[in-house]
């Protein structure tokens, strides 16, 4: 990793430069919230934002796509062209959730689909304040010195702009007059002190120390059955959840046409349907079962294929759940800890 400067004034310049890299993804403001959305108009781009509801996993792995055609000849790849893309403005917690889905679709079985899209992707990431729903110093993922190609560290006038990768080097050298090459001891200063108020911004502080000993003694723990009362299976936490990458593949046939397709679509754990087997029998019928599921598999089962919890503190859960179910309610409450929300 090396770090340059670039000037606040220089930055719409030097995206316009970087644009051969591929279309520009960035948070926009939407309602009252941000989204991530294909940019033309730099000054569109949010430069504040901290969450955008639904998060890059959607550029990866799309919502709905189309894996292959079929007909009586046999099987063909989609006609889609994937484009190049650029995605602007990850935080930290996000460029670790960005890893875990790398790991995640590459570790054990290498996802194809996955492998595609990424190998098509710049990440350029971005400082940040925490709010009041930000947690990602309580799991640790909230600096972060992998999982980007660029990052911009604010800095008032200026941003440190840390180069990550051999990507992200090519990137600086479209424009080598946009940067400064040169970082001084000021700057350094700057930084330091930029880190110790931003570490100092932590407003909501949890303790996951040994969350997967407690998950583990907390199977048969009366807390699910109470959840599950309340739980409207509605997906909201899993949709918007950067680390949860669960899917069902629907084949689509046109009777009589002899053609058809084969398509990815997200699915969520907290469906009523996502466990039901041919025959009817469903493994998690009841809502507690399926709430137990979705936090043991973040906070114990994934440490253990993995070696880290699929949970990066980004709070996107904490404003999704209509009935306050969240890992923070939940891991409060496993740990007996008085529970705010
Ligand atoms: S579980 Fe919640 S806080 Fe953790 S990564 Fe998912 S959405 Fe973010
Ligand atoms: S967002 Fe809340 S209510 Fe909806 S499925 Fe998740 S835990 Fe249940």
């Amino acid at each position: 990793m090396r770090a340059v400067k670039i000037k606040k004034e220089n930055l719409f310049d030097f995206l316009e430069a970087i644009k051969p890299f591929g279309d520009l993804w960035g948070p926009v403001k939407s309602g009252d919230g941000y989204v991530l959305e294909k940019v033309t108009d730099y000054s569109n781009i949010e430069m504040s934002a901290l969450r955008t509801r639904i998060p890059f996993k959607k550029l990866l792995f799309p919502p709905k796509f189309t894996m292959f055609k079929f007909d009586e000849k046999g099987i063909r790849s989609s006609d889609e062209e994937l484009p190049r893309q650029v995605i602007f403005g990850l935080h930290p917690c996000d460029l670790h959730a960005l890893l875990i889905m790398d790991n995640f679709h590459s570790l054990h079985y290498v996802d194809p689909y996955y492998r595609e899209r990424r190998e098509r992707t710049a990440v350029i990431g971005l400082s940040c304040f925490p709010d009041d729903r930000c947690f990602c110093k309580a799991t640790n993922t909230h600096y972060t010195e992998k999982g980007f190609d660029l990052f911009l560290t604010d800095l008032g006038d200026f941003y440190i702009l840390w180069i990550g990768s051999s990507l992200g080097d090519d990137m600086v050298r479209e424009c080598p007059e946009l940067v400064d090459e040169e970082v001084t001891h000021d700057d350094l200063e700057k930084y330091i002190a930029w880190r110790k108020k931003r570490e100092s911004n932590f407003k909501l502080k949890l303790d996951f120390t040994g969350m997967p000993s407690i998950m583990e003694l907390s199977y048969d723990s009366p807390l699910w059955d109470e959840l599950g009362e309340k739980c409207l299976s509605c997906g909201a936490c899993t949709i918007v959840c950067p680390t949860c990458p669960c899917f069902n593949v629907i084949d689509e046939v046109d009777i009589g046409g002899g053609t058809g397709e084969r398509t990815r679509r997200w699915d969520s754990c907290m469906f009523r349907e996502y466990s039901m087997v041919a025959g009817g029998h469903n493994f998690r019928e009841a809502r507690s079962e399926r709430l137990k599921l979705r936090f043991t598999h973040k906070l114990q089962a994934f440490v253990g294929a993995f070696g880290e919890a699929a949970c990066v503190g980004c709070g996107r859960c904490i404003g999704a759940c209509p009935v306050d179910i969240d890992i923070q309610t939940v891991a409060q409450n496993l740990k007996g800890e008085e529970v705010k929300a």
